[in-house]
């Protein structure tokens, strides 16, 4: 039997507190569907009070002006005290979210590998200088901006949080996290983290809520000056708009709907084995989700037949069987809105496997692998995100057909192109419209490289030193080494006019 809390509190300035107003929301395990714990439901006021705090560890506090190595240690302790806790983390973060445990589970080591790396990073960053010779020395001053606002979503949460707290932290920056309201309870661990740690007071603070209301008094708060957010590309939306009269620095990681495109010189059976894990796994929650594939014609039927057999054989299961491939969707919400679009699918596409629960779950978020062949390009199943295990599959004959299929939806996340022709591989994924391209490879990161999408999936980009020049500001300083350099103005009458 898993031990678990029954109510959870925002971490202000180092205590652990209940709302002011004391409302709570309730939180579901996905396997019943049963309250399990309540959470404190943030509010402006509540929200205003983790901003102080935060605020007065930025101005007062010695986090912002320890030295990138002193925080360096702090943040290389929090790496280990998270691998050291990944059993609990991931039983923690499986049972809240349903997905399979040993997921979960690479999902937490991920965490502390975000935290590891940024620690490494902030050692080792170097700033520019420029010199014009005699004339000028210019150089770049970089400064940790202030109260970080991250708003992140109920897939992978602690990984995800780990993504925006690693770099925000990192570079000085104090900082207000607020959770998925499905799923708030790993994130309950990192208060103990930080605290075992030596993060100082009041640089971590967390406020439990509703997006409508604490997250959305987080978006319009003037003393936070930069919003990074995970989440729906609607959502993005309305933050951008909430966030434009403080002109709020924005990073932006929305929506996707992303394509695997199989030419067919691919070798198939990598191809199938990548492009099943590409959707199905995280339960298919994943915002890189291969969840259109597109196959050309030659290899279209043999395709479609091996890969429907093989989703039948993907194991859904409890999440916390280490068997289970496939565990349960995270919430009754959102198990309805992916069996919506499943029976949407069943009058676009040809359903070959899965459509709707599995045998044996009768009760509970789970959904059987759906797969879809012969999908068109204008179904809602091929253009809209279903955050699911659901896949279309579509045809092609030409490469221009496949590049006008691959870009002919809203997002712009990710893409994954299988093909061995050298020439092919490369001129096809730099004309796709995708913030990131795999090419012969499932989604496998470097966290040195740029991650974030375009068009409807993004708005800038994090990652590596990208995450540092988002959570910093970079002064110029500018020196002048020759003779000043300007005319006179208002010189007394009778001198020369030209100035210098
Ligand atoms: P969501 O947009 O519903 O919620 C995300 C977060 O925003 C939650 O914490 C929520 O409480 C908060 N929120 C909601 N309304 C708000 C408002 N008006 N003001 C401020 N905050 C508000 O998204 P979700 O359903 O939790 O997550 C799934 C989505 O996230 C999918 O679209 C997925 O593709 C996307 N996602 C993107 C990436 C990426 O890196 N591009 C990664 C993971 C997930």
């Amino acid at each position: 039997m898993i031990d678990l809390p029954d109510r959870i509190q925002h971490y202000i300035g180092g205590q652990s507190v209940d709302s002011i107003d004391g409302s709570t929301f309730d939180v579901l395990d996905p396997v019943t569907n049963q309250t399990y714990l309540t959470a404190a439901a943030g509010k402006q006021a509540d929200i205003d009070v983790a901003v102080s705090a935060a605020r007065k560890a930025f101005t007062e506090g010695p986090w912002p002006r320890m030295l990138p190595r002193e925080r360096s240690r702090i943040l290389h302790r929090i790496a280990d005290l998270v691998e050291s806790r990944d059993q609990r983390l991931a039983e923690l973060e499986s049972y809240d979210s349903g997905l399979p445990i040993t997921q979960a589970l690479g999902q937490a080591r991920r965490a502390a590998e975000n935290f590891r790396f940024f620690a490494d990073l902030v050692v080792a960053q170097r700033d520019d200088t420029y010199k014009v010779p005699g004339r000028q020395i210019n150089y770049v001053n970089r400064k940790p901006i202030g109260v970080a606002g991250l708003i992140t979503p109920w897939n992978t949460p602690f990984m995800l949080e780990s993504w925006k707290l690693g770099p925000a932290l990192a570079t000085g920056n104090t900082v207000v996290l607020k959770p998925a309201e499905f799923t708030p309870l790993s994130a309950s661990l990192w208060s103990g983290i930080f605290e075992e740690a030596g993060l100082p007071e009041g640089v971590f603070n967390l406020v439990n809520g509703l997006g409508e209301q604490a997250g959305d008094a987080l978006v319009k708060h003037a003393g936070v000056p930069l919003i990074s957010f995970t989440g729906e590309s609607s959502t993005g939306q309305l933050i951008f708009a909430n966030a434009a009269p403080h002109l709020k620095g924005l990073s932006m990681e929305l929506g996707g709907k992303s394509p695997a495109i199989v030419f067919a010189d691919a070798d198939l059976e990598a191809a199938i084995n990548a492009t099943i894990f590409g959707v199905f796994s995280l339960n298919g929650e994943r915002c890189t989700a291969g969840s259109r594939i597109l196959v050309e014609r030659p290899i279209y039927d043999e395709f479609v037949e091996r890969y429907a057999a093989q989703a039948k054989r993907v194991i859904v299961g409890h999440p916390n069987d280490p068997k289970t491939e496939v565990g349960a969707l995270v919430h009754p919400e959102h198990f309805d809105k992916v069996m919506s679009y499943i029976e949407i699918g069943k009058s676009e596409g040809r359903l070959v496997a899965g459509g709707g629960r599995p045998d044996g779950f009768e009760t509970g978020n789970f959904v059987a692998p759906t797969v879809f062949a012969d999908v068109p390009s204008d179904a809602r199943i091929f253009t809209e995100e279903i955050f699911g295990p659901v896949v279309a599959i579509t045809p092609f004959d030409t490469e221009a057909e496949a590049l006008e299929l691959a870009n002919g939806v809203k997002y712009g996340l990710a893409a994954y192109v299988w093909t061995n022709d050298l020439k092919r591989s490369h001129n096809f994924a730099q004309a796709i419209e995708a913030g990131m391209v795999w090419l012969n490879s499932n989604n496998v990161r470097d966290l040195r490289t740029p991650f974030g999408g375009v068009k409807a999936s993004g708005l800038g980009h994090e990652g590596g030193y990208r995450s540092i020049d988002f959570y910093t500001d970079q002064q110029a300083v500018h020196i002048n080494l020759g003779e000043v350099h300007n005319p006179v103005f208002g010189k007394p009458a009778g001198t020369d006019q030209q100035g210098s």
